[in-house]
């Protein structure tokens, strides 16, 4: 592994391309091409302010919402952005950008890798890395190793089951939020920014902690579940993956760290098993809202170069 961050020579920032509407608006029309025709359009930006031309390139790499297989750069499905089923990303990619490799990863695996190799679990071998941000993601990194199970989806932290309804007369999801990816009872549904917001009727999850702030019960009600569910999650990650780290990003997790880590932290310390309890820090993620693009640059250098390893 090498440590260095890598320098940003140019960027280009756009929003998601018109028609790529969130699943749960009326009309979810397929929009894969528009978004990777505005992929290549902002690489081809960001190469034309660093007077750079695709044949400069060794590799590039992408970081993608998943489930995705990154070792064939297709997307199974991305729950919360309608367009997407069985999408053969890297490959639709490479072709709208001359030829030039291209490799996919989950976004938060490519976070993971950012932050292990220049961020807050740099040196760690066991660590885990949680985004809490609009959706809940993360990666998992267990003796050296990024976890990838059997089809190259492992680590989905944020559709880990963390609450169910526990009257045995009542089904099990009775009062509990339905998940993006269909299932009931995930860290996601509960803590999540995008859902926090929506059970509270605002756009932000900010406006929730804001109003959970001036005294509003219902908000604080929201905020009290997040927070449960964030705890258990935390419980959950520290006694079955005994991480020495626990890496906590995203825009929720940075703006509202008293609601995030804090929980989280002491969970572990009342619930969790005494050894892995004192064997993990909590920290915040070092790499802010660049940890993705920069773990997309880490990765596609090193998967260009043959190495990479660890992570595949
Ligand atoms: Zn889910």
């Amino acid at each position: 592994m090498d440590g260095d961050r890598p320098r940003v020579v140019a960027r280009d920032e756009r929003p998601t391309p018109h028609g790529a509407m969130p699943v749960g608006s009326e009309r979810a029309a397929w929009s894969a091409d528009a978004i990777v025709a505005a992929i290549a359009a902002s690489a081809r930006a960001s190469l034309a302010a660093a007077r750079l031309r695709t044949a400069d390139l060794e590799a590039a790499g992408c970081s993608s919402p998943g489930p995705l297989d990154h070792l064939t750069g297709v997307v199974h499905e991305t729950p919360n952005l309608a367009g997407f089923r069985e999408t053969p990303l890297a490959a639709m990619l490479s072709s709208a950008l001359d030829g030039v490799r291209v490799f996919v990863d989950r976004d938060t695996c490519m976070a993971a890798i950012a932050e292990g190799l220049a961020g807050a679990a740099r040196g760690a071998r066991d660590y885990v890395y949680v985004t809490v941000s609009t959706g809940i993601g993360g990666g998992v990194v267990s003796g050296g190793r990024m976890l990838r199970g059997a089809t190259n989806t492992a680590g989905e932290i944020g559709h880990w089951p963390v609450a169910f309804a526990a009257d045995a007369s009542r089904p099990a999801d009775d009062g509990l939020p339905r998940c993006g990816c269909g299932s009931f009872g995930c860290a996601e549904s509960l803590a999540a920014g995008g859902n926090m917001a929506e059970a509270f009727g605002v756009r932000d999850a900010e406006e929730v902690y804001a109003a959970a702030v001036r005294g509003d019960a219902r908000a604080s009600a929201i905020v009290t579940r997040a927070e449960r569910a964030l705890a258990n999650l935390a419980v959950g990650l520290a006694n079955v993956l005994n991480p020495a780290v626990i890496v906590v990003g995203g825009s929720v997790a940075e703006h509202q760290p008293a609601h995030v880590l804090e929980p989280m932290r002491r969970a572990i310390a009342e619930r969790a098993f005494r050894a892995p309890a004192n064997a993990v820090r909590v920290v915040p993620a070092a790499l802010g809202a660049d940890v993705g693009t920069i773990g997309a640059v880490l990765e596609a250098g090193e998967r260009a170069s043959g190495g990479g390893d660890w992570f595949l």
